[in-house]
């Protein structure tokens, strides 16, 4: 396995990535997302790559909050269906195992 980078400013690139913006790389060009691997605890793990220089960076994602958890909580409980907190309307939650997750920051929202 390739030796991964951590980012300096994960913080903004994380706003980034959110927002479905570009992300921008610390070498000049932006990040790529190669993938993104949920961790125990709620938290994931994103995988970056650099188009300029093709290095690998690797981001974590914080867990849930307590704040977006009862937001999601709040959505299920009137009976509808949840979208990611972070990534907002149009990034609809899915079931693994027990939890509600979202397929592009890998964080669980809730347990079902
Ligand atoms: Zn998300």
């Amino acid at each position: 396995m390739v030796d991964m980078l951590r980012l300096d400013d994960a913080k903004r690139v994380l706003k980034q990535y959110y927002a479905g913006a570009q992300m921008d790389s610390p070498n000049g060009g932006f990040l790529m997302l190669l993938g993104i691997r949920p961790n125990e605890g709620g938290t994931a793990l994103g995988l970056l790559e650099c188009s300029v220089s093709s290095l690998r960076y690797e981001i974590e994602i914080p867990k849930a909050t307590k704040t977006e958890r009862k937001k999601v909580k709040d959505v299920l409980d009137a009976g509808d269906d949840p979208h990611c907190p972070r990534h907002g309307p149009g990034m609809r939650l899915f079931r693994a195992g027990k939890n509600l997750v979202c397929d592009s920051c890998g964080v669980a929202y809730a347990r079902v």
